[in-house]
């Protein structure tokens, strides 16, 4: 049967842009010699060459604005103005789920004061106390959503990443096996 690696296929992220992965249970490495039939990794190729070019294009829109300190869909949730599901609330931190969720958990943990935190890579050092403090809210909500056996923490830095909302959010991925590599 006529097959293909389907991973030489999958482009590399450029250095300037970055995806951030903490993978607390290593999901299983699918060794690079699987091979799909043809017919069904045309049919998931196309899938992913369209919905990976309505994300990069959003995600190019969105970074227009990156840096004008236009508050974001998010501010309207930290501040209750539109509806969203909270898992998790403290002082310093919301979680709450993606609207449009890629995996049965898919929760956003963002700070509720942004202080130029658009995105990881405007970190500075004087945000180590919050950037702790979004990990460790990851971490419970993992415990609240019964995954800590296996979850991904995700983080999508600029354009070249998709990142399409500009207030920094952890993803917080589990409820079904993750794949490695990412897309
Ligand atoms: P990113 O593409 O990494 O910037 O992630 C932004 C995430 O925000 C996406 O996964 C969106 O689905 C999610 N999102 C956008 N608007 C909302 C909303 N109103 N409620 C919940 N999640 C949202």
């Amino acid at each position: 049967m006529a097959a293909i690696a389907p991973f030489s296929l999958l482009r590399n992220c450029a250095s300037s842009t970055a995806r951030t992965f903490v993978s607390v249970k290593p999901a299983c490495i699918v060794s690079s010699s699987t091979l799909l039939p043809l017919p069904q990794l045309s049919r998931r190729l196309q899938f992913h060459a369209r919905a990976t070019n309505n994300e990069e294009a959003a995600a190019r829109a969105a970074a227009v604005n990156a840096d004008s300190g236009a508050p974001t869909i998010f501010d309207k949730i930290i501040a209750k103005e539109i509806p969203s599901n909270i898992v998790y609330e403290d002082e310093k931190v919301i979680a709450f789920r993606d609207i449009d969720p890629r995996a049965p958990v898919h929760v956003l943990v963002i700070p509720k004061f942004r202080d130029g935190l658009t995105q990881l890579g405007k970190a500075e050092a004087r945000h180590g106390e919050i950037l702790g403090q979004l990990l460790y809210a990851a971490k419970i909500v993992a415990e609240k959503e019964g995954i800590l056996d296996g979850f991904r923490v995700v983080i999508n830095n600029g354009p070249e990443a998709c990142q399409s909302v500009y207030h920094l959010h952890l993803h917080v991925l589990g409820g079904r096996q993750m794949k490695w590599p990412p897309g």
